[in-house]
């Protein structure tokens, strides 16, 4: 049986009372907020935090609204409540699609959307018990030396395995971090960076507290495509997310092509600009398969075969465009 290491627990009733404690115990604190990721890797011994900061009585961080210029998530809101909220289901139908496919059941009511965002990367080579990796030799991500996934790599390349990460980029989101000097906000983009090692800009002292998506449009058709060895439960092997705004006829004014569970930070897939203008058809589509396919190489940090996963690229991406041929419920 895999035990908890000690730690003291510590339930804030406010933001700013959360960052004080983040702060106070720099170094020696993770946050909690559903504990789906946090309470397995602490078993693992991959974080023995001598502190934990639980969200759950903090007020105000799990609410979905629509205001005039779009839709703000708390940080707290679960999986379960933006899966089955018909406002998403609506409006940010990729969105509802996401959560409805993260882990199962009793996961995604306990799971949070802030928790989902900070997933730590994951890896064959390292979500393992303490004992396993002591035996093959510890790695880059925690307390070796080498990658045993990119032999003479120096950055860890885990994947980011975040279902709503990918949803929300394409979506052009914005999160909002509260810290000691206030609330900064960036776009979801530049949150995640190439090193899975930590793959996101939070300093060790904030929060996620909210994520605000623009309002979306009737131009806009989303997809969303996700490939696991269980349907039920499983992370990502590969997922796929799009955002194509239209004009008259179906032409493409933008598009925003998300693919990850392939290296440490989801991919935007990059020069579809270019198609601006053309009609949303079978070449066209059959244009962005080539190019994703072109810059998406999966790695054996997941354990499902890498060429495989790279052929399945295109065929999902064909199955997100068929899935976006339904205009979004604008407001
Ligand atoms: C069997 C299994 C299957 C899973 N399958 C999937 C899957 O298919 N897709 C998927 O995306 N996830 C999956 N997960 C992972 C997890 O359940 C979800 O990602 C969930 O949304 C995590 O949210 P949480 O609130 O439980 O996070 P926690 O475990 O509480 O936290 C996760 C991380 O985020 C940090 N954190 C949490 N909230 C905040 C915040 N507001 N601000 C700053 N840092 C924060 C924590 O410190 C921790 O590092 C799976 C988990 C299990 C156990
Ligand atoms: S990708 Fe390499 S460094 Fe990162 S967790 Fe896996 S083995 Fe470790």
């Amino acid at each position: 049986m895999l035990t908890l290491p000690p730690f003291e627990y510590h339930a804030p009733t406010s933001v700013d009372e959360a960052v004080a404690l983040l702060a106070q115990h720099k170094g020696e604190v993770k946050v909690i907020a559903g504990g789906t990721d946090l309470l397995p890797n602490m078993k693992h011994r991959l974080f023995t935090p001598k502190h934990v900061v639980g969200l759950k009585a903090v007020a105000g961080l799990d609410s979905i609204r629509e205001e005039a210029n779009g839709l703000r998530l708390g940080a707290m809101t679960t999986i379960a409540s933006l899966a089955r909220s018909p406002l998403i289901q609506q409006r940010l139908p990729s969105l509802a699609l996401a959560a409805a496919q993260i882990a199962g059941p009793q996961l995604r009511e306990m799971g949070t959307l802030g928790g989902n965002l900070c997933l730590d990367t994951r890896c064959v080579y390292y979500n393992q018990t303490y004992f396993w990796r002591k035996a093959l030799g510890f790695c880059l991500k925690k307390d070796g030396t080498v990658c045993h996934v990119v032999k003479a790599g120096k950055k860890c390349v885990a994947a980011a395995s975040n279902d709503t990460a990918p949803v929300l980029m394409t979506l052009g989101a914005t999160v909002c971090l509260a810290g000691p000097s206030g609330v900064r906000q960036l776009p979801l983009a530049e949150f995640y960076v190439p090193d899975g090692i930590v793959n996101t800009v939070l300093r060790p002292d904030e929060l996620v507290v909210e994520v605000l998506v623009p309002a979306p449009s009737a131009r806009l058709r989303l997809g969303y495509q996700k490939v696991r060895v269980r349907a039920s439960i499983d992370y990502p092997a590969l997922t796929v997310a799009l955002a194509a705004r239209v004009y008259a006829e179906d032409r493409l004014e933008q598009l925003r092509l998300v693919v990850s569970a392939l290296g440490a930070r989801p991919h935007t897939v990059a020069g579809l600009d270019a198609l601006r203008g053309r009609k949303l058809d079978a070449a066209v589509i059959d244009e962005v398969s080539r190019v994703a396919h072109k810059q998406c190489h999966p790695l054996t940090s997941i354990n499902v075969d890498t060429e495989w996963r790279r052929e399945m690229i295109p065929v999902f991406i064909r199955r997100a465009f068929a899935q976006a041929r339904t205009p979004v419920l604008a407001s």
